[in-house]
């Protein structure tokens, strides 16, 4: 790869290359994939392209922010779909809010942030719930880290309806400055209708050639995918034993119940030097979301947060 040389053009702007190499790989039509910078950049597309004010979005509480925001700037409306008390999937919740009609489905499997993964039978229960014409959009941006979970595009793929699945390069492949990501869709005419609101060079040259050396090297995904499974099991186990109520995760990251108010927990571990997100969304607010890091920062980590919990229970 030679991004040195070269930067004096403008990129490929509809990123051939790439599109073809991962349409080989998956056997999908390359005219069924759009790059995008970063796989938000394909959400903030589909809500450009698709939502009015009158529409309505169904989401799952907790989501990822931008599930609900870039609906909202459009000015459509967002309905959250709670989960169970265990963390899974709630199909009675699902059948209902679908009871009315939905411009889209935004769901992130795994989960961002509760890090769990829809199950064959749960997406398969979602797919058949949802009205025919709700364009399934699924968030599959930790995608890699799955060991147990839906295969979505094959599940998909066998279906009659609209739907577009995500992936991005920012996370298993290790390239989030870069700022590139992809999208699988049921039809050329929806890709169609995303590169009509798109920038015409919105993926830069450096960024397609990185994902592409990164995906003719599967090697690396697995390493980190195997790298982060041990540090998941080891860090949920030591959480649990500690008393901590943790969401299965099949991600890079753990949903942890702190059983404290979660912004007091961020700033206890700020004065470690260490940073994690608190959640605010009701029922959550006592939620963190840590990413998974090297074996010694993950036990920084842990002795952190019972510091934490003791300092603030007491
Ligand atoms: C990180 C993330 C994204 C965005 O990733 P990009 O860096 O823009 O590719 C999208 N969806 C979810 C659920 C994420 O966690």
């Amino acid at each position: 790869m030679h991004a040195r040389a070269g930067l004096e053009r403008y990129p490929d702007p509809t990123g051939r290359t790439l599109r073809q190499l991962i349409g080989g790989q998956l056997d999908v039509d390359p005219a069924r994939i759009i790059l995008g910078n970063g796989s938000e950049n394909i959400l903030e597309l589909l809500c450009l392209a698709l939502l009015d004010p009158e529409d309505r979005v169904v989401t799952q509480q907790p989501c990822f922010s931008l599930h609900e925001s870039l609906p909202l700037m459009m000015g459509a409306t967002v309905d959250k779909v709670p989960l169970n008390d265990d963390f899974s999937f709630n199909l009675r919740a699902w059948a209902t809010a679908f009871q009315q009609p939905a411009k889209l489905l935004m769901l992130s499997t795994p989960s961002n942030p509760v890090g769990t993964a829809l199950s064959h039978t749960e997406l398969t229960a979602l797919i058949a719930a949802a009205p025919p014409d709700t364009l399934l959009v699924i968030d599959e941006a930790y995608f890699e880290f799955v060991e147990n979970g839906a295969d979505a595009l094959a599940i998909l793929g066998a279906q009659p309806r609209p739907w577009i699945i995500l992936r991005t390069f920012s996370k298993a492949y290790g390239l989030a400055g870069l700022r590139i990501g992809y999208g699988i869709a049921s039809h050329p005419s929806l890709i169609d209708a995303l590169h009509r609101v798109r920038t015409p060079y919105n993926v830069n040259q450096p960024a397609q050639e990185a994902a592409q050396a990164a995906w003719l090297d599967p090697q690396h995904v697995m390493r980190s995918r195997e790298f982060v499974a041990i540090e998941r099991q080891r860090l949920t186990a030591q959480l649990q034993a500690a008393g901590f109520r943790v969401a299965p995760s099949q991600a890079n990251f753990l949903f942890i119940d702190t059983a404290c108010n979660a912004l007091e927990v961020v700033d206890e571990l700020l004065k470690d030097g260490i940073i994690v997100k608190a959640w605010r969304e009701a029922g959550y607010t006592g939620f963190i979301r840590v990413s998974l890091g090297l074996p010694q920062q993950n036990q920084a980590f842990f002795a952190s947060l019972q510091r934490a919990v003791a300092a603030l229970a007491g």
